[in-house]
């Protein structure tokens, strides 16, 4: 196996990452890496396109491994969703990001990612009301990053969750749009308040007709529904110019800010120190 110290995640591809014993090593070591304090979140800025003022954040899982060093949530997050670790998981993201979005005095909003299988639980939308009342955070500072995976499961109540949770009074934005199975069509089977174009297009605007004409496509349909578009893994000044000419209303990738530890916002302690 690839071992590396701190730094980059290790990605373990393949035939690796797919066999039985690494998702076993994973799974035991998985379970009780929250009580050993090795899981914690970063934070992304997202930035309005027209200014660049940075409009919240999006809280990203880190899992940093005593043996292994950091291991990629792209790795370990399957893992947990197959042996339902992700509900605890969940639970700890959701109150983690709610403590520390409600610190910050700057009313920044704060995106948590939600896996498909968190909606196997009936009990979402009181898990997520309860963070929002342990920190005091206004719902309204929330925002839920779903995929679209929650709409194709046709046989379950995911609607009905998905409603719930809006009822709190939170956003919920559609995530890695234009990937998967997505189609227009999910835009009209659920008010989104919010849909994040997925990377993939966002490398390519500048080069391919292809991912403009989706991206525009995106961002025209959008606009008619008064619903605001996130581009993702934003990396140049020339990708930031394509999509703010394409209507695009929030940016967010390296360009503006990688991911960080709390401890590194601009919001950090700032106001308790003073105070
Ligand atoms: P995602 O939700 O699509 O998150 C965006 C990913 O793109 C993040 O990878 C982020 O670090 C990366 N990224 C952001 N800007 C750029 C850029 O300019 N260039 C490039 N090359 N990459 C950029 P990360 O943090 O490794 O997370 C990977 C995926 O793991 C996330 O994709 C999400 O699906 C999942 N994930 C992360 N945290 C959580 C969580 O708390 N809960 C759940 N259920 N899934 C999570
Ligand atoms: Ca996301
Ligand atoms: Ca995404
Ligand atoms: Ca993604």
């Amino acid at each position: 196996a690839k071992r590396r110290g701190r730094g980059r995640p290790v990605r373990f591809h393949g035939a690796l990452a797919a066999s039985a014993r690494y998702r076993r090593l994973i799974e035991t070591d998985l379970r009780g890496a929250i009580a050993r304090r090795e899981l914690g979140l970063h934070y992304q800025p997202i930035v309005r396109a027209e200014d660049g003022e940075t409009v919240g954040y999006e809280a990203l899982l880190r899992w940093q491994h005593p043996a292994r060093g950091p291991i990629s949530p792209l790795d370990f997050i399957p893992v947990a969703e197959e042996t339902g670790l992700i509900h605890e998981i969940g639970a700890f993201v959701l109150h983690e990001a709610c403590r520390e979005a409600s610190r910050w005095t700057s009313g920044r909003s704060i995106a948590v990612n939600l896996s498909p299988v968190q909606f196997r639980n009936a009990a979402l939308a009181a898990q997520v009301a309860s963070a929002l009342a342990a920190s005091g955070l206004p719902a309204t500072r929330l925002e839920v990053e779903i995929t679209e995976s929650v709409l194709l499961d046709a046989s379950s109540n995911n609607l009905a969750l998905l409603g719930q949770l809006k009822q709190l009074g939170l956003r919920i934005a559609l995530d890695d749009f234009g990937t998967g199975y997505s189609s227009l069509s999910y835009l009209c089977t659920f008010r989104f308040d919010k849909i994040k174009i997925d990377r993939a297009f966002v490398r390519e605007i500048c080069v391919s007709r292809e991912a403009l004409a989706v991206v525009r496509a995106i961002t025209g349909l959008s606009r008619s529904l008064a619903i605001a578009t996130t581009a993702e893994g934003v990396e140049t000044p020339d990708q930031a110019a394509c999509l703010r000419r394409e209507g695009c209303t929030q940016l967010q990738g390296y360009l503006y800010g990688k991911p960080m530890p709390a401890s590194a916002l601009p919001e950090s302690g700032m106001a308790l120190r003073a105070g």
